[in-house]
């Protein structure tokens, strides 16, 4: 690290609370180390009162940019001069990107998800998604996996805060993107199995399968699943959540957990501050 860090590095931020558990700066700071490049990446503790000063600051010290999370990942639009299309669909940014002072918002835990399946070998464009959840990665997935030429996406979630984003994800995607998008009730067991089996792939970014909630599935019947089914899950710990158990059980293979989401949304982060591609398999090897 000393051997890196000169009069010329460039800072990039996370701000986030709580935010001391996050993968990110071992991420983002071994690849910068792997390749050479000139930056460094901290994790600051930020909240909704302290945002828009931290922002303020990405100016001030001419800092390369940040990622954003929770709980900062929607208030921070207005204090940017420009955003994403992406991340104007989404309502959300996780990464800014500073030039010359003008700060642009983007959105890369959608192109996390479809670049995960990617690196598996796996293309839903053009097939049928049902997707479970509404929140901030739903919203993310669901956007970019539309603008991405998914087909056909079935969204269901419960009647909670998260119903009235369900209801402008399936609008907008219609209005702006060639897939069909409907949206479903959750309690709707019928329904929603009949979704799952017309699918090519089943995703859950509601975070039922972590903690307090890791011995909960959302579908606990393995005679839902198709062999050729792909099981998606966001979360990553547990590495193997209930969902996935269940998936296994049935006999799917492409059964997979949010590791590699949370890597590639990590690359095209970096992509976008350093114009360089992320060494992922070494980083897989560090993190997983
Ligand atoms: P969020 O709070 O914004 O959204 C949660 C969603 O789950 C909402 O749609 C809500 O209605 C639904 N939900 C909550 N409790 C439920 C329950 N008991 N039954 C059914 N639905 C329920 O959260 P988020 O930021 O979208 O995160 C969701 C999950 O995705 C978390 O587990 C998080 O760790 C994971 N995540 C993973 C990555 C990654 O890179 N792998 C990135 C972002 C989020």
């Amino acid at each position: 690290m000393t051997e890196r860090i000169d009069g010329h590095t460039l800072l990039i931020g996370l701000m986030a609370y709580p935010i001391r558990h996050s993968m990110s700066p071992t991420m983002h700071n071994n690849a910068f180390a792997k390749l050479g490049l000139n930056y460094a990446y901290l994790a600051f503790e930020v909240i909704n009162d302290t945002l828009p000063s931290a922002i303020e600051s990405i100016r001030t010290l001419d800092m390369r940019g940040s990622n954003i999370s929770m709980p900062n990942k929607q208030k921070v639009i207005p204090l940017l001069d420009k955003l994403d299309p992406a991340a104007e669909m989404v309502g959300a940014v996780n990464t800014i990107v500073n030039d010359d002072g003008v700060l642009t918002g983007y959105t890369t835990d959608g192109i996390g998800f479809m670049k995960s399946l990617d690196d598996e070998g796996i293309n839903i464009r053009g097939h049928k998604m049902t997707l479970a959840g509404a929140g901030g990665a739903g919203t993310a997935i669901a956007v970019q996996a539309a603008l991405d030429s998914v087909s056909e996406m079935s969204i269901f979630n419960i009647h909670d805060a998260s119903w009235k984003q369900a209801e402008k994800n399936v609008a907008l995607i219609n209005e702006k993107t060639d897939c069909k998008a409907t949206l479903h009730d959750l309690e709707d067991r019928d329904d929603f199995k009949k979704e799952i089996q017309s699918s090519f792939i089943y995703a859950d970014s509601t975070g039922v399968g972590m903690k307090p909630l890791e011995n909960e599935t959302l579908v606990d019947d393995p005679t839902w699943f198709r062999k050729d089914l792909v099981v998606f899950d966001t979360v990553y710990a547990p590495r193997e959540t209930k969902l996935m158990k269940v998936a296994k059980s049935a006999g799917v293979e492409h059964v997979f957990n949010g590791l590699g989401m949370m890597l590639e949304q990590g690359a095209a982060a970096f992509k976008l501050w350093t114009g360089e591609d992320m060494p992922v398999d070494y980083i897989r090897q560090i993190l997983f």
